[in-house]
């Protein structure tokens, strides 16, 4: 089983890593973003709530997002072969509670593979983005507030991964098939396990 968090400020390139390696590894993947634009697109009740907190940039209540989390976790883990939480956890409450969760289903979290990308190419990517995709949060004003939020709420879990030596620094620039090189690299020297494909 190998779990991992990817980890990063917004447009960092944790959705497209991710993408590699649930492929590559044969894992499950979570994205909270995902799930939760889901849920907009479907006009549920969680979904207008959601937008609230998202169309501003700002992070949706530790309770909530913790709670969704805990619905999915089942149906992630029942084969043993192991997640990608991508976009979570955003919060140090949200890290405490992903480890007692993991936990409680008799595993761990085995690595954080942070992604670092100096910030004037994170704005470059995710106006991009916004301009091919149409997704609601990348322009200027909210993603202004969510590097902010990401500086003050997210970046402290950091530290925190570091102190349980489970932080994995991944540089973050460069062409998509690179940066997936250095993730696997890192993946190996840490837990020994290799791509399956
Ligand atoms: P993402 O797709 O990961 O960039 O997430 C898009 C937005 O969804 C974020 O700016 C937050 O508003 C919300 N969101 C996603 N994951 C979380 C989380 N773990 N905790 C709180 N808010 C989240």
């Amino acid at each position: 089983m190998l779990n991992l968090v990817i980890f990063g400020a917004p447009g960092s390139g944790k959705g497209t890593q991710s993408a590699r390696l649930i492929d590559s590894y044969g894992l499950h993947h979570i994205s909270t973003g995902e799930v939760l634009r889901g849920e907009i697109a479907r006009g549920t009740e969680l979904g207008k709530l959601a937008d609230s907190y998202i169309s501003k940039g700002n992070l949706i209540p530790d309770e909530l997002m913790i709670r969704i989390l805990d619905d999915m976790l089942p149906t992630l883990l029942a084969d043993g072969k192991g997640v990608v939480f991508d976009g979570f956890p955003r919060t140090i409450p949200q890290a405490e509670a992903l480890e007692q969760l993991l936990l409680k289903h008799g595993t761990e979290l085995h690595g954080v593979l942070g992604l670092e990308v100096p910030e004037p190419e994170l704005v470059t990517r995710m106006l991009k983005r916004g301009a091919e995709t149409g997704r609601a949060d990348d322009n200027e004003e909210t993603i202004k507030n969510r590097l902010n939020v990401y500086h003050a709420q997210t970046q402290p879990l950091q530290n925190y991964y570091q102190q349980k030596g489970k932080y994995l620094p991944i540089e973050g620039t460069g062409v998509v098939d690179e940066i997936f090189t250095r993730i696997a690299t890192h993946i190996e020297k840490h837990t020994g396990q290799r791509p399956r494909k």
